[in-house]
C-alpha cells in the first residue's frame, strides 16, 4: 500500500493518502480545503487516481476538500451514514468494509467527539480521527459530543485492537505523527493508564476550552461536503484560501 501522511498547518489536520499499488486507485481520509491542490499534486506524483474522499466526522475546525476534489477528479464522497448528508455518494456504516483495489478500510463507529464519528482500520493501522489523539482526544463539548460515549468508544473499540497497531490521529498540535494502541492504552493521560470513566468525565469537564473560532462556518460548510460559506468574514478567509506554505509530510 502506498501511504502518505499530509499535514494542513492552519488546523493542524492530518490527511491520509492510501493508494493501491495494483489498481493505482487512492483514497484521502479527511482532506482539507486549502490543501486540495497540494493533495492532487501528491496523487499525481505517485501516479494515483482519487477514488474516494472519506470523512471521519463533520469537522468544526476546517472545511473538507471533498466537494472540490470531486469536481476536479470525479472522486466519490464517503461520509458516516449517521450524518445523513444528501451530498454524500457513499454512506459509511459501522464495520461495513470499504474496498478500493487491494485496500480494505473497516469503519469503527466511535461516537463521543461527534455522534456519527468513524475511525478506520486498514491492516495494522487505525486512522482514529478525533476519537483518539496522541496523548489526548477530541473535544466532547459541542456538536452533540459526549465524554461518556467517547470513553466507551476508545475503550471498547480502539483499545481492544492489537497492541502493535499504529494510531494515526486526525490532528496533532505538537508535530507528533504516530502512536500505537499499546502506547495510548498505557500512557494516554486522559484515557489510558487505567483511568476510570469518572476520572475521564472530570478531566473533560475541567477543560473549559473556548469555542473553535471557525465552527460557525465550518459545520455548515461541511454539511454540504465542503463549500465555503459566502458570508465568511475577512479574518477567516484563509480557511478557504489556497494553502501557501506547503509543509508536506
Ligand atoms: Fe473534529
Amino acid at each position: 500500500m502506498i501511504f502518505r501522511q499530509l499535514i494542513e498547518p492552519l488546523s493542524s489536520t492530518y490527511t491520509y493518502l492510501l493508494g493501491c499499488e495494483e489498481t493505482k486507485q487512492a483514497v484521502l481520509i479527511d482532506p482539507v480545503l486549502p490543501a486540495w491542490e497540494r493533495d492532487l499534486g501528491v496523487l499525481r506524483g505517485l501516479g494515483l487516481a482519487l477514488a474516494y474522499t472519506i470523512e471521519t466526522h463533520i469537522h468544526a475546525d476546517h472545511i473538507t476538500a471533498a466537494q472540490r476534489l470531486k469536481r476536479e477528479t470525479g472522486s466519490r464522497i464517503a461520509v458516516p451514514a449517521l450524518e445523513g448528508l444528501g451530498c454524500a455518494d457513499v454512506h459509511i456504516e459501522d464495520r461495513r468494509p470499504l474496498t478500493v483495489g487491494a485496500i480494505v478500510l473497516e469503519p469503527q463507529h466511535t461516537p463521543g467527539h461527534t455522534p456519527a464519528h468513524m475511525a478506520y482500520v486498514v491492516n495494522d493501522r487505525v486512522f482514529s480521527g478525533d476519537a483518539l489523539l496522541i496523548d489526548g482526544c477530541g473535544r466532547t463539548d459541542f456538536q452533540g459530543g459526549s465524554a461518556r460515549a467517547l470513553y466507551e468508544s476508545v475503550h471498547e473499540r480502539l483499545f481492544t485492537l492489537p497492541d502493535d497497531f499504529l494510531v494515526y490521529p486526525g490532528h496533532d498540535y505538537q508535530d507528533r505523527r504516530v502512536s500505537s494502541i499499546a502506547q495510548e492504552r498505557r500512557r494516554n493521560p486522559r484515557l489510558g493508564g487505567g483511568r476510570t470513566l469518572e476520572e475521564f468525565l472530570a478531566i473533560m469537564r475541567e477543560l473549559r476550552l473556548p469555542p473553535p473560532k471557525f465552527i460557525d462556518y465550518a459545520v455548515p460548510g461541511n454539511t454540504v461536503c465542503g463549500e465555503c460559506p459566502p458570508e465568511l468574514p475577512n479574518a477567516l478567509q484563509h480557511y478557504c484560501d489556497e494553502m501557501r506554505a506547503s509543509r508536506q509530510g
